[in-house]
């Protein structure tokens, strides 16, 4: 998820639109997520503005995610978005720990963008609202019909 901004150090103070999409993870975002969660196509839109040595990148990131019902453990489609606002820096500045290093004029936004998502994740999922769940005895998914041994005790 790299950003070529020579034109924003260039043209300093004027706004550059883009638009970055990722359809598969790298494996290290991928070790990040929580078990029985998977992302799949990001896109960030968004705009960034030069000011001397520093980038600011603002947008918004968007993400497909599947993960298991809490309940039933199904699979659960659903997207998340989170926002991005990000200061980017030639030199590190002590007083600016929140302001992520670049060099020259690539600017890699793939780290900031995946926290960022990660943090959006939710924390519980349900397939719905009036889930039933899986059969305490026979494990059968109750949202399927009821189960033999079900209201038998
Ligand atoms: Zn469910
Ligand atoms: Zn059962």
């Amino acid at each position: 998820m790299v950003l070529d901004v020579s034109r924003a150090l260039q043209q300093l103070g004027e706004s550059f639109p883009f638009c970055i999409e990722q359809e598969t993870l790298t494996d290290r975002q991928a070790q990040r997520l929580p078990t029985g969660v998977s992302i799949g196509g990001v896109r960030v839109d968004g705009f960034f503005i030069g000011a001397r040595d520093i980038v600011f990148v603002r947008g918004s990131a968007n993400a497909r995610i599947v993960c298991e019902c809490a309940r039933c453990l199904q699979p659960v489609e659903l997207t998340i978005s989170a926002g991005v606002h990000e200061v980017y820096g030639h030199t590190p500045d002590p007083n600016e720990p929140e302001r992520y290093a670049f060099h020259g004029h690539m600017l890699d936004i793939e780290e900031q963008v995946y926290s960022t998502l990660l943090l959006a994740l939710p924390i519980r999922t349900l397939c719905r609202e009036d889930c039933a769940g899986l059969c305490q005895t026979c494990g059968a998914n109750l949202n399927e019909g009821a189960c033999t041994c079900h209201g038998s005790d």
